[in-house]
Parts: C-alpha cells; structure tokens; sequence
C-alpha cells in the first residue's frame, strides 16, 4: 500500500486532531490512553532518526524526557514560571546535556555504544532520585497545568489537541529534515561512512547532531508529560522506559518516522492491557511486562526486522527528491590551467604491521591529464588512493596537491580541496534513490543546515544540487534510473553512478579505483568517452584499471606498481614493452 502524502494528507489529520476528542466516541480513557502514545511517538521519532535511520542504539532516552519534565516542573513550582515560557529552557536544558553526553558516547563503536547509553540512562536516573530538592525518589507535585489566557488545559482531550499537534509537528519537521542535504548525510552514516566522509560529510558532526535532535524530541515529550501528569518522579525516566522508547521504535519500523507512532500505539496499548492481565495470570501483582516485551522483541527480530510498519504498509518509496529544475546548477571550481602540478607524491610509504603495501613511491599529476595507475593485484594501488585521499595517514613520505601537504589530513579536507573519488568496493547507501546518492556528491556545494531542512527553506538550494546531480547522472547514462533506489542497480551501473557522484564534487582530480570492473562492452566505451570528455574540461583523472585495453587507450602516462613499490613509469607505448611490467604481470614468460 503506498501512503498518500502532502497538504491534503496534513489537513485531513489536522481536522481529525482537532475533532476527534469532542466528538463522544472515545472515551476518556482512551483520550487519555492516546495522550500517552503521542508523547511516547516524539521520544519514538527521535529513536528512529537516531538508531534506525543513524544506526545507533539508545537505551537512554527515557532520561532526556526526564530532563524535559524536571525542568519545566523546578522552574514552574519554584519559581512560578508560565509552562509556556519553559518550554524553551527545557529544550536547552536537554539540548546541553545532551551535547556533553552525546560528544564522548557517539564516538564509540559498535557494542559500546549501547552499553554506554545503558550506563548513562541508570545514573541520570539514580541523579533525578537522589536530588532532594527534586523531591529526591518520591518527585515534584503540584507542577501546573498548561494554560491559554485564563483557561486550564486540564480536559484530556484539550491536552490531546495540544501533544497530537506537537506529534505531527515533529513528524513533518523531521521527514522535511530526512529529505533534505542534512538528512542525506545522516542516512548514509550507517550504510556507508566512507563514502558520507568522502564527499566531505562531517560525519562525527553529523552523530552528535542527530543525537541531540533525538534528545531534544525525548525533552519536548517530558515537558509534555510534565504538564499532562502535573507531576514528575524519577520513575518513569529509568532504565525500563528506555527500553520500552526503543522496542517502540523497533516494534513499529526502525527507519520509519511514522513506524514511531504505530509502536508508540501498540507497545503503550499493550503494557496496559498486560498491567490488568499478568496480575491475574501470576496471581498477584508485580512488575511482569518485562518479560513479555522480552518476548515481543525476540518475536520481532526473528520475524520482522524492519518492524511492522513494512508489513502492514509494504516497503515505503524512498523520499522523493525535488524535481531538478533544468539550467540552474551550482557554481563550479575554477581549474588550473593544463600543465601545472597539480598531485606530487614524493617517497610516500605505508606499512601494515610489517607488510609495506606503498614502499617509498613517487610520482607527480599533472592538470588535465589521465594519469593510469597499474599493477598486478596487492600492489598497493588502493592503498596509494587512500592515502592520497586522507583515508589513512602515511608511515613516511609527503603528499602535496596544489601547495597544500594532505598528510595528516582528513577525507573531509581531500574533498574540500576537490578530490574526488570512487570506491573499488562500491559505497553507495542502498535504500536511498540513485539521484540522492549522487546528490550526496554535491554535499559541499550546498550549505543548508538542520532549521532550513526542516523548515523546507532549502527547496531552491536543493533544486539546483539535483538538477546537478541530474546532468552528471545524464553524462554517465543513467538518467533514467534516477528515482531507483540504488540498491536495484547492477554492479556495473553503482560504479558509473559512483563516477556520477564523483563528478558532483565539481573535482579539480578524480580518482576512480577499477571503475570498468564489471561494465559490459558497450558501457565501457562509453566511460572512455566521458573520461576524454572530462579531460578535455580540464579535470585530471588519475584511473585504476584493470582492463589494459581501455586504460592504455586513455591515459596520458602510466605508473606501474609491483608489491607496493614503483616498477616503471611513462608512456604507454613504453609501458607494453617494459621488461620488467611485463616480468610483473606474466610472471616472467615474457
Ligand atoms: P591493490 O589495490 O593494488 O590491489 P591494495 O592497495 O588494496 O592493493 O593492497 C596492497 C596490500 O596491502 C595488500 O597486500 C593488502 O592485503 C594490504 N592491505 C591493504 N589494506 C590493508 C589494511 N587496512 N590492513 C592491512 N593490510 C592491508
Ligand atoms: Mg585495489
């Protein structure tokens, strides 16, 4: 089933919110049941950005809604603060330690960084309970009630208005965020972090953003949760209701916003109805969900790994991009005039432990040149790339492109300067369209942030990066496959649009590692063609290829590696009948 999306999907539920409760056919405990899911769906929402859609797993989150509720509650009975007017202190508030939590815990990988959100979500709980002046374990009553001129917001279904206009809200500004530049980097961080940080995704910046986004949703949702309850205790900022936030987030689709709300439905529908039926079933009263939301998830990941939300509504379309508007692209570099020295790698060495893979090698690049870079396989080409392009640092040597030094420099740094390259191992993000995934080329031609995505004032910046995208897409032959999600593509077609996407840096070098590999006949010649194309534009290429045919068609001259050092070098006609090439390659036949 595909959803319908756009104005009239928005005002339809903006006219369900606001009549629903008023009607008479839900009951108040199911006004009230409602109020839950809406607050636990904004926690839920940030949980997908953060884990299914960034990849990383929070079990804390429950702590973030405690920050929300704890501060709207010391500033509105302390200090008699109008709710309305916390509201922005407590978003700061979750939005600074959220920061300071997030800089040290995003950085860790894999198993780490669940278990610390674990570590992090217990203390802040213990931290909210022993605070005295918070009412220690026993809470903070008599926090007020929202309030509009004179009236009390204290009818549930007032309230309901109030946290279902907030949910919807929150879903629109974050599947606005999802589409936009930001939203592209963040969905490639945990397909494909290497390809995110060669086209300059700031990627750690990108972790920390999200997380205090995530955050910053969970604190909105306490202060929600402040004013509906009228109280707080730590209680339901613990450990189990950060497990409860997450399994929300898996049960209903882990990369899907709206996946947020149906498991915020079904896991609050179901604690209810298991607080009245395990009491029974057990014979007296205890804290018996767990078990059963043990169950639920187990189920969930043998089953459903994608949640729900895909089973009930079949796989979503990737968000659709704008449509590029023809003739307006972005600016581009201004290359160097052919001829000058454009790459000098001078006695560049990398040792593995004790494997040297790049051993003291030389060469220089100059502009407006194809530069091949040949060897039998293990000769250290890739690692020759990735040093070049700051992926690894070197074990000695230099490398210098324009007069800046990019030892020690980073992918981001190699990208800014207009380096751009493609993977021997395709690094594409494949739930994202190929035009998206091309987008992602153009990342550092953009500047819209986080408010301008959300807001969707970005839309003319992100015409003019697809129509971009489009035209590099047209010149490698796949224009018509733009709105696939690139996962669908055959492997030839993921290395043009990685060439697709490499142009889209707007480069001044382009490094392409085996971009022939697996291209048919007919494709091949077409890569060679565009390959003289962008030479003739004054783009230099230093190419990686296997096919012997096709690089020595092309390039201007040849560096020959063998077991990481520097056999022979020059021009192609010279390379064929270099003794010691052809020693390398046919084992000594020759
Ligand atoms: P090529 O691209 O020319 O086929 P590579 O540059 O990929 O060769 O590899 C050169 C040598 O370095 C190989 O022996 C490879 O196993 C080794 N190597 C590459 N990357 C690493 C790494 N990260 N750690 C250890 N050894 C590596
Ligand atoms: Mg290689």
């Amino acid at each position: 089933m595909k959803l319908p999306q756009g104005p009239i999907v928005a005002a339809v539920c903006a006219l369900v919110i606001l009549i629903a409760p008023f009607t008479g056919l839900l009951p108040d405990y199911w006004i009230t049941l409602f109020n839950y899911i809406g607050i636990s769906s904004l926690v839920a929402i940030g949980l997908v950005l953060l884990t299914g859609v960034g990849g990383m797993t929070s079990f804390g989150q429950s702590a973030f809604v405690g920050f929300g509720a704890y501060t709207t509650g010391a500033l509105t009975v302390y200090f008699g603060i109008s709710p309305w007017l916390t509201l922005p202190a407590a978003l700061i508030v979750t939005m600074i330690v959220a920061a300071g939590v997030g800089a040290v815990t995003v950085r860790l990988s894999g198993h780490y960084l669940p278990l610390a959100t674990i570590a992090w979500g217990i203390a802040f709980f213990y931290l909210f309970g022993n605070m005295t002046w918070l009412g220690a374990h026993d809470g903070l009553p008599g926090i007020p009630a929202l309030q509009i001129g004179t009236h009390q917001l204290t009818d549930p279904r007032e309230y309901f208005v109030v946290v279902w206009v907030a949910v919807v809200l929150a879903v629109i500004a974050t599947q606005n965020l999802l589409g936009g530049r930001v939203g592209r980097a963040i969905r490639a961080l945990r397909r494909s972090t290497r390809a995110a940080e060669a086209f300059g995704v700031n990627t750690a910046g990108a972790k920390l953003m999200v997380f205090v986004y995530a955050a910053m949703l969970a604190g909105l949702a306490g202060w929600l949760y402040a004013h509906f309850q009228r109280s707080v205790s730590p209680g339901p900022f613990g450990i189990n209701a950060g497990t409860e936030y997450l399994l929300m987030a898996v049960l209903g689709g882990a990369g899907r916003v709206y996946g947020a709300i149906l498991g915020a439905a079904g896991i609050t529908v179901l604690r209810d109805q298991l607080q009245n039926v395990l009491p029974w079933l057990f014979g007296h009263t205890g804290n018996f969900e767990a078990i059963a939301y043990g169950a639920v998830l187990v189920l969930v990941l043998q089953t459903a790994t994608n949640g729900l939300w895909p089973i009930l509504f079949g796989p979503p379309p990737p968000p659709k991009p704008p449509q590029p508007r023809d003739g307006e692209q972005l600016p581009r570099h201004t290359l160097p005039s052919p001829g000058t020295r454009l790459l000098q790698v001078q006695d560049a060495r990398k040792q593995f432990g004790g494997l040297t893979a790049v051993n003291d090698v030389s060469f220089d690049v100059e502009s407006g040149r194809i530069i091949g870079l040949i060897g039998p396989n293990g000769a250290g080409k890739s690692t020759t790339f990735n040093l070049i392009t700051g992926v690894i640092p070197l074990t000695s040597g230099s490398i210098q492109f324009e007069g800046h030094a990019l030892q020690a420099q980073t992918p981001q740094r190699a990208a800014q300067l207009g380096l751009g390259r493609t993977f021997q191992h395709v690094e594409i993000v494949p739930d994202m369209s190929v035009i998206e995934n091309v987008a992602l080329g153009a990342h550092l031609l953009g500047h819209a942030g986080v408010f301008r995505s959300m807001l969707k004032l970005d839309r003319d910046e992100e015409a003019k990066l697809f129509a971009t995208a489009k035209r590099q897409l047209e010149r490698v032959g796949l224009a018509d496959v733009a709105f696939n999600p690139a996962g669908t593509l055959a492997l030839g077609q993921l290395r043009l649009v990685e060439v697709a996407r490499a142009l889209c840096l707007n480069p001044v070098l382009l490094l392409l590692d085996e971009p022939a590999a697996g291209l048919r006949v007919g494709e091949k010649k077409s890569l060679a063609k565009l390959l003289r194309e962008v030479r003739a534009e004054g783009i230099s290429v230093l190419l990686v290829e296997h096919d012997m045919d096709f690089v020595m068609s092309l390039a201007n001259h040849l560096v020959v590696l063998d077991f990481g050092t520097k056999i022979a070098e020059g021009v192609p006609a010279d390379i064929r009948q270099n003794p010691a090439v052809l020693e390398a390659y046919l084992g000594g036949v020759a």
